[in-house]
């Protein structure tokens, strides 16, 4: 029986209505029929009992009977109807309402169960009807019975009920009308658009889409724009937008300093949430607060290899301010690899970590930093935390580890070139004094002979001055006045610097004796004059100062602690172009020069650096590229009571004379020397040169061949000429055995360079006296005259 005729389109709601049909069938609704029929049985068995009536008051009581429930059940069925009626215009109108509403919608009967669906409602959960509303939706709602049952209660007071409800997969309102004869349900969803888009959040917000388009702002956010905007940039110009870091938001009035909040989703959209009128985020967070108070020097790199933040102690140790921003390249350099480059291996995860040293570019001294770079993800994406260490100690011992391995090497190497070199000098000069001692001034080849000497003396100071550098020369010290030595310089200064340059000599009137070799000192200050010189080629003034000063504590300067004392020091002061900070570093090594070829060796002041420190001394620099430069040497104040006690009683070491007076002295004391020496050349120029003084020369080519003559005790030597270092037994050796059997012969001890074990007093043969090579002919046979005569 078609009780309601809902004329639907389509098959769902053709189906709605058979089940709404077959629903309605089966429940009480039929119970309306059921009376007007129990009404109507009984009035017929009120109207046939009457016929068996037995008098007429009866058959008119059950006439009267049967037309009452004729009657009655007239009515129930015109009323039956009538609500029939009512109901089918109910849920007629109700279901046209739903039919194509895009929400899934149902209509229940009293009895609770589903007597209609909407195309929505079969989509959505297929057929329902004929089911409880809870079942029905069980899928999306998971605990729907209470829901449901909230809505029922609240029914029976109002004619409408509705409830927002979240569930695990977004957010539904469930609404609930009394129709007439049941209720209809709607269930909205509201889901995730209404609450993504944060339309009922008072904070701005918006969101954004992987590259920064805006997919959607709210109410809020439109407020404080005043307009809509489609790109991130439009609204925060600064870029990029890093979560938790101050930035300004484009206003309708203006500028608004907001914090930006970021919420990323797996699609790669991003809530943002400005959160406005937030002080400093260092001191909102406590993650930045731990930033900034971390004993550590820290800095945040974002994805662009950019400085977003740094610390306090990060901008100290970078020389920077809090709000310097850039790449980390414009802080940082000399990393064996771009700084850019490490930077973007380490944002891809290309390399793996490891701390790198480089050198802090904005700062004035030099300081080199550790630094060691993390990845991080964050909203924003990747970026990087550096943690900062300051290496520079390290640094600096490292290259003075470096500077010093290269000094010995180069040390060694000019100690053997030296050794060899001397000898072959000593060779050359040697015969060409004997050429020369044959060859009068006005003889042709004079002239050349006299170059050939020149040139060999200019090698031979060349091969000092590496010698002096790898502090290998024998050094001669003596007790010096420096005001008497200077002033003695300054003539031959005067003339070095010429006629533009001023050279003022200044000495303090108490200076104190210092002990040093002469020569050596005079070869120091006559270099930084020239360098005073050459710094100045438009002429000036060069203040030569010397001063007593007294340390009461020790000096730190440079890398060097000067002790507490009294110091003897001189000053060379220019006013020239000065030496630039990077360059400072490097002029006490040899062979740096900056000027042309043929103008400087570089050899000046790494010689006058291992002169002042084989005297014990120090030698700084001050200089400011445009003004000048000042050399500071401190050399230790000369105790002279001391100095009396321990003095030699002669002078064995001093083998110069006036060439003049040798070759004129014609009582040369004759006698037996025994030459020793391992480089034949040198003994043929020797042996020649001493038999030339009439001299009686034994000759041997080693120790051994030495030892082995003197053993014949026959032999009557009056002095030893022995080099120092040669293949198998050394001289002091040799000498040392033969004295034991002649303990009164003499002896010149001859070498190329001095040796650690053949430094100053550590021959230990007393009275012993020492010829350093090369050697002209006049420097061996005064030598020689000397010794045999001195007692
Ligand atoms: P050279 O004089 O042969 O170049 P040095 O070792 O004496 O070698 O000096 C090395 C370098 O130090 C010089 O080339 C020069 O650049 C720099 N220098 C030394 N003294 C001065 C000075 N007084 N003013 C400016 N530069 C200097």
């Amino acid at each position: 029986m078609l009780w309601f005729g809902i004329r639907t389109e389509g098959g769902v709601g053709a189906l709605s209505v058979e089940a709404a049909e077959r629903s309605v069938a089966d429940t009480r609704e039929g119970k309306p029929f059921l009376q007007s029929v129990l009404l109507l049985v009984l009035g017929g068995v009120a109207g046939l009992a009457s016929w068996f009536a037995p008098n007429d008051v009866v058959r008119l009581g059950l006439y009267a009977a049967a037309g009452g429930c004729f009657g009655a059940a007239a009515l129930v069925a015109a009323r039956d109807v009538w609500r029939l009626g009512r109901k089918r215009a109910s849920f007629r109108s109700a279901f046209s309402l739903i039919e194509h509403d895009p929400a899934p919608s149902f209509c229940t009967d009293d009895t609770g169960l589903i007597v209609l669906q909407n195309q929505a409602a079969e989509r959505r959960f297929g057929q329902r009807a004929g089911m409880s509303v809870p079942r029905a939706v069980a899928g999306v709602l998971p605990n729907a019975s209470a829901v449901v049952f909230r809505h029922e209660t609240a029914l029976a007071q109002r004619a409408s009920a509705h409830e927002v409800i979240v569930t695990p997969r977004g957010t539904v309102r469930l609404s609930a009308q009394r129709l007439f004869g049941g209720v209809l349900w709607r269930l909205d969803d509201i889901g995730d658009g209404h609450l993504r888009t944060g339309e009922w959040i008072g904070l701005p917000m918006m969101v954004a889409s992987h590259n920064d388009t805006i997919l959607s702002m709210n109410a809020a956010m439109r407020d404080v724009l005043g307009r809509r905007a489609t790109v991130l940039d439009d609204v925060f110009p600064n870029q990029p937008l890093v979560a938790g870091r101050r930035t300004s938001l484009a206003g309708a009035d203006g500028p608004v300093e907001v914090v930006p909040i970021i919420v990323s989703s797996r699609d790669g959209r991003r809530e943002i949430y400005a959160v406005p009128g937030m002080a400093e985020p260092s001191a909102a967070s406590v993650n930045a607060r731990a930033f900034e108070t971390l004993p550590v020097a820290l800095l945040h790199i974002g994805h662009d290899g950019e400085v977003l933040a740094s610390n306090a102690h990060a901008q100290k140790l970078l020389g920077i301010d809090a709000d310097t921003t850039g790449p980390l390249s414009r802080f940082v350099e000399n990393l064996g690899r771009s700084v850019n480059d490490w930077v973007a291996d380490t944002l891809a995860e290309r390399v793996p970590h490891r701390a790198e040293v480089a050198r802090a570019k904005l700062r004035k001294d030099e300081t080199f930093l550790q630094i060691s770079l993390s990845r991080i993800l964050d909203g924003a994406g990747p970026s990087l935390v550096a943690v900062l260490h300051d290496a520079t100690e390290l640094k600096t011992l490292e290259q003075q580890f470096v500077q010093s391995q290269k000094m010995q090497a180069i040390g060694e190497l000019a100690g053997g070139v030296a050794h060899d070199f001397n000898n072959l000098l000593t060779a050359i000069t040697g015969h060409c004094d004997l050429l020369l001692l044959r060859h009068d001034q006005g003889a042709p080849d004079y002239a050349d002979l006299v170059q050939i000497n020149q040139n060999a003396n200019r090698a031979a100071s060349l091969v000092g001055q590496l010698l002096a550098f790898s502090r290998k020369q024998t050094l001669e010290p003596e007790v010096i006045d420096l005001r008497d030595t200077v002033g003695e310089l300054t003539h031959l200064l005067n003339r070095l610097v010429g006629e533009r340059i001023r050279l003022t000599l200044a000495n303090d009137p108490g200076l104190q004796p210092i002990r040093a070799d002469r020569r050596q000192l005079d070869q120091v200050i006559m270099n930084l004059v020239v360098n005073a010189r050459d710094a100045m080629p438009n002429g000036g003034e060069i203040k030569l100062e010397t001063k007593m000063v007294r340390l009461a504590e020790p000096m730190q300067r440079d890398q060097a602690v000067v002790p507490p004392g009294q110091y003897v020091t001189i000053e060379v002061e220019d006013h020239g172009h000065g030496i630039p900070p990077d360059k400072i570093n490097r002029i006490f090594e040899p062979f740096f020069t900056t000027k042309r070829t043929g103008e400087g060796t570089g050899l000046g002041l790494s010689m006058a650096y291992g002169i002042i420190k084989q005297t014990g001394g120090y030698i700084f620099v001050d200089s400011v590229v445009g003004e000048g430069t000042t050399f500071t040497i401190y050399i230790p104040a000369h105790d002279v009571s001391e100095d009396e006690l321990a003095a030699p009683p002669a002078e064995p070491m001093a083998p110069v004379s006036d060439p003049a007076e040798a070759a004129e002295d014609e009582d040369a004391t004759p006698g037996v020397v025994l030459l020793v020496e391992d480089e034949a050349p040198v003994r043929a120029f020797a042996s020649r040169a001493l038999r030339l003084k009439g001299y009686t020369v034994l000759e041997a080519g080693s120790a051994e061949e030495a030892l082995d003559t003197l053993s014949d005790a026959s032999v009557a030597v009056d002095l030893f000429v022995t080099d120092v270092v040669m293949p198998g037994m050394d001289g002091p050796t040799w000498v040392r055995e033969a004295l034991a059997d002649r303990p009164s012969t003499k002896v010149v001890f001859v070498s190329g360079y001095a040796e650690d074990a053949f430094e100053e007093g550590k021959i230990g043969i007393p009275g012993s006296a020492f010829l350093p090579k090369p050697f002209s002919l006049v420097d061996l046979t005064e030598t020689v005259r000397a010794q045999l005569e001195s007692h």
